[in-house]
């Protein structure tokens, strides 16, 4: 039976993970070991085969004993345990939802309903580390994939709005706290006036009481236009990522150009994010959108009007859905080759878990294949 070891589970991604696991029954059938680094000896969850203890998630020779490794735990863990572990001699598949990997050679960045011959091709090779993508590239590519696989896209800006559960359990749960903090004091001092109020909450905001540990700023009621850190020529590397992990996954050559400003906003699940497509040749709507419908299962074309909009392309609309929605299509005034979308998806779905999830079904697919 396949083993499989588990790191990272409790956290965000890790956890939506879990969840989409037990739904879709991937359980069964194998056996799975979990890992923690933080809690090692303490107890598992309920599928855990090997005692239902937790096992030091340092431990090489322990993961070493696995056939696949699946890790939500991040890019330090990753960075610190992939190598050495390796350097063993180990010869398993590792799974990976962190960006440590993603643009070494030997890595596959994995997102199957747009790249599945890619990932196919690579498990024949013998490639055995597959990486999710960028959260907010794997939602794009799920929306507008078929536009350039159609070689309809010259370039791309993308101008996101990034949910803050995109940088952890604990920044969400901060923000929450951010949030109670700010309505507290209009609570105390109910009043109608809303300059009266706007002037409390900005008062909390910038109180310096207010919890900011993980997030390091005020997030609720506010933006943050910075994420990740930054990078040569301006970017940062969270817009670095647009680009080169876009035309990896799509295995474009020459690379299409993509690039844009990147905005942690005070939602707490999902990303929405503008796009502005350069088009190489006038196309109609129509045939846009149908390309788009027909690219995967998941996608749905949302018609450019007020009341469909506000009803199926928010955060609040899509969380917790695998749903994909694309809407406010339309040309700009720039010109006919212009075209302007948004697109809103749960980054810990399409963004993250699902992916992997997935891998772990077509890996085993594929070993069974074989053995
Ligand atoms: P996370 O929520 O911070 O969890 C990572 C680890 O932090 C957990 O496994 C847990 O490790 C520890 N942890 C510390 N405090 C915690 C708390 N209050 N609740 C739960 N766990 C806590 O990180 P994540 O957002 O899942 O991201 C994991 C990796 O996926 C990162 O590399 C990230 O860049 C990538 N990713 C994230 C998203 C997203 O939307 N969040 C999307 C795509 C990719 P122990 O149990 O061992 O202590």
């Amino acid at each position: 039976m396949l083993r499989v070891g588990m790191i990272g589970w409790r956290g965000m991604v890790g956890s939506v993970l879990l969840h989409r696991m037990r739904e879709e029954g991937d359980f069964s059938g194998i056996e799975t070991i979990f890992f923690s680094t933080s809690n090692a000896g303490g107890k598992g969850p309920k599928e855990a085969t090997d005692g239902g203890v937790l096992h030091d998630a340092r431990d090489v020779n322990k993961l070493g004993c696995c056939d696949v490794l699946l890790s939500c735990q991040g890019g330090e863990y990753t960075t610190e345990i992939c190598g050495p572990l390796r350097g063993s001699g180990w010869k398993g598949y590792w799974i990976d939802a962190a960006s440590a990997l993603r643009m070494s050679d030997d890595t596959v960045i994995i997102l199957d309903p747009v790249n599945a011959d890619v990932i196919q091709n690579a498990l024949v090779r013998g490639v055995r580390n597959f990486t999710g993508g960028n959260c907010t590239v794997s939602l794009m590519l799920m929306a507008v994939s078929g536009l350039f696989k159609a070689g309809l896209v010259e370039w791309m800006t993308t101008m996101t709005y990034q949910a803050a559960s995109g940088a952890g359990a604990a920044k969400m749960l901060e923000l929450v706290k951010q949030m109670e903090y700010l309505t507290e004091p209009a609570k105390a001092h109910p009043s109608e006036n809303a300059l009266e109020i706007d002037r409390v909450v900005i008062q909390a905001q910038r109180d310096s009481s207010l919890p900011t540990k993980e997030i390091g700023v005020p997030l609720a009621g506010s933006l943050l236009p910075w994420i990740d850190r930054d990078m040569p020529g301006g970017q940062t590397r969270e817009e670095w990522k647009g680009m080169a992990e876009t035309n990896k996954i799509l295995g474009m050559e020459p690379p299409v150009p993509v690039d844009g400003i990147c905005v942690r906003v005070g939602t707490m699940r999902c990303h929405g994010q503008a796009l502005c497509i350069k088009l190489t040749e006038d196309v109609s709507l129509g045939h846009i959108e149908q390309i788009i419908a027909e690219s995967n299962p998941w996608v749905r074309v949302i018609p450019n009007d007020k009341e469909s909009t506000l009803r199926c392309l928010t955060p609040t609309a899509v969380s917790g859905t695998l749903n994909v929605p694309i809407g406010r299509l339309h040309k700009l005034q720039l010109g006919p080759e212009f075209l302007a979308a948004f697109t809103v998806g749960d980054q810990l779905l399409w963004g993250a878990a699902e992916p992997l999830r997935r891998m772990l079904r077509i890996l085993r697919e594929h070993l069974g294949q074989r053995l």
